[in-house]
């Protein structure tokens, strides 16, 4: 039996190419010498290689794991589907868990938001929302409503057309040429505000060119797509939520669709269930409901692949009609509403009804907070940044002016490293995108692990931004 961690390293290196990776990195070597760390068993926050060293898994493995690993219920859950139906085809066929699922998604997401359309990835949502919008068009008699809006650097999956209308230069230039071309409007991404500037006075600002680009393109547009909030694969970037207020009232003013990316912020990353939940409201509750929910990640909390689109009642009236009008919308995948997957995300709901997440959350990123405080006046951190469970840590040559470190210098790289590897009880397992190094624990992370991830983070930082 192989039970050492090189042993599994070296099969993986083998036959298996791993996602998102020059392959080449785990060559070994002077400058190709990152560890491929095979992972036996995971419980809670805890991920446990075959030699039995321990990491904290900081950014919920992809953003997905919000409840830790193998949580009971879930587990159970699991156990007893599998016990009664695996799958079926989800066309002709229905079944508990997937009409369970969308009772209950329909009562949680924002008001009207009365239909879900399942896929298996979070890509496959996106891809979803931007053919129903396209088709809900043209069959209302719009069919020169063919084009996106989306924000630079904007992440929205990987296949061609949620790449298209992602705006992340490292995943999408290569195949420029195969894409979609959306209109790309500046991000509201507070970084890149004035000095005392606040982040709701850089957001108006930069709404004004979302505005105008609406106004210009509304007769050939769609929709427009964007994450709330948080530009999270982009480098966690931040902006404030009137931006959504704001959008929300300029694409009904303009008659075109607002698609919310909600994949990795969903289901309380930010301290609400949605993120679209913050988007200030004069008069009544605070909250916008965009034409398109997208979900994913968290949806399953991190068990099965799951994803879906919420849409407006409205939106799929336009498609119901005869057979022979030829309306209907003929887009599949094969596991659409797998019932194992959909039992995962009810198992997770029942787990989000089990305690008020939402306030521990916000607690939680208050000792996250104050954990990185140090990091604040780091000689090399041009910005910590918050929303919710999500810390950010924008390293940089020089914070004064924002230069950036050469992206040839891979300090991120060295970050996640030296949190792997260094600390002898137990590593933390950061995955910077770029220089940008973050957290992202799953909710069930108790004070004094927050403390401990970040002491461990605060000294991989220091090591990585050393001179050479
Ligand atoms: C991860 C992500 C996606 C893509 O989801 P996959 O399941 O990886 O295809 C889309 N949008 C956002 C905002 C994401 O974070």
């Amino acid at each position: 039996m192989t039970t050492s961690n090189a042993e599994w390293t070296a099969r993986s290196l083998a036959h298996v190419w791993h996602p998102c990776t020059q392959m080449h990195d785990h060559a070994g070597g002077a400058d190709a010498n990152i560890p491929l760390i095979p992972i036996r068993r995971a419980e809670g926050i805890w991920l446990e290689d075959f030699e039995g060293r321990r990491y904290i898994d900081a950014v919920s493995s992809w953003w997905t794991n919000i409840f830790g690993h193998r949580h009971p219920h879930l587990v159970a859950s699991l156990k007893d589907q599998l016990d009664t139906l695996d799958h079926v085809i989800f066309a002709g066929f229905t079944h508990q868990p997937a009409v369970e699922l969308a009772e209950r998604l329909v009562r949680l997401a924002p008001p009207g938001l009365d239909r879900c359309f399942f896929a298996d990835n979070g890509s496959a949502a996106v891809e979803v929302a931007l053919k129903m919008s396209f088709h809900y068009w043209r069959n209302v008699g719009k069919p020169q409503k063919t084009r996106y809006i989306a924000l630079t650097n904007g992440y929205h999956g990987e296949t061609l057309g949620a790449l298209a209308v992602g705006h992340t230069g490292l995943y999408r230039d290569t195949y420029a040429p195969l894409l979609l071309q959306p209109i790309h409007v500046p991000s509201p991404d507070c970084y890149q505000r004035a000095a005392g500037e606040s982040w709701e006075d850089h957001t108006r600002r930069r709404f004004a060119d979302m505005e105008a680009a609406i106004a210009q393109h509304a007769h050939e547009t769609c929709a427009v797509i964007l994450e709330p909030l948080v530009q999270c694969a982009g480098g966690m970037r931040m902006y404030h939520p009137i931006y959504l207020t704001l959008l929300r009232e300029a694409c009904d003013r303009h008659g075109v669709h607002l698609i919310a990316d909600e994949i990795a912020v969903g289901f309380g990353r930010t301290g609400k269930l949605f993120a679209c939940n913050w988007a200030p409201q004069k008069q009544g509750a605070d909250g916008i409901t965009p034409d398109f929910l997208c979900l994913s990640k968290g949806l399953t909390a991190g068990t099965l692949p799951l994803a879906v689109t919420l849409t407006r009642e409205t939106i799929y009236l336009a498609f119901y009609d005869e057979h022979r009008s030829g309306k209907a919308f003929l887009h599949s995948h094969s596991y659409t509403g797998n019932p194992l997957a959909c039992r995962a995300a009810l198992a997770t709901l029942d787990v989000f009804e089990q305690q008020d997440w939402m306030a521990r959350v916000r607690l939680l990123g208050q000792f996250l907070w104050s954990a990185t405080a140090a990091l604040r006046s780091h000689r090399h951190v041009a910005e910590v940044r918050q929303q919710g469970l999500i810390l950010a840590v924008e390293l940089a040559r020089r914070p004064q002016t924002r230069q950036a470190f050469a992206a040839g210098e891979r300090r991120g790289l060295r970050a996640y490293r030296h949190a792997l590897a260094h600390h002898r009880d137990f590593g933390v397992l950061l995955r910077p995108l770029g220089d940008v190094v973050y957290f992202m624990p799953p909710y069930v992370i108790e004070p004094r692990e927050v403390e401990a991830m970040a002491k461990i983070a605060c000294e991989a930082i220091e090591h990585a931004t050393q001179d050479d």
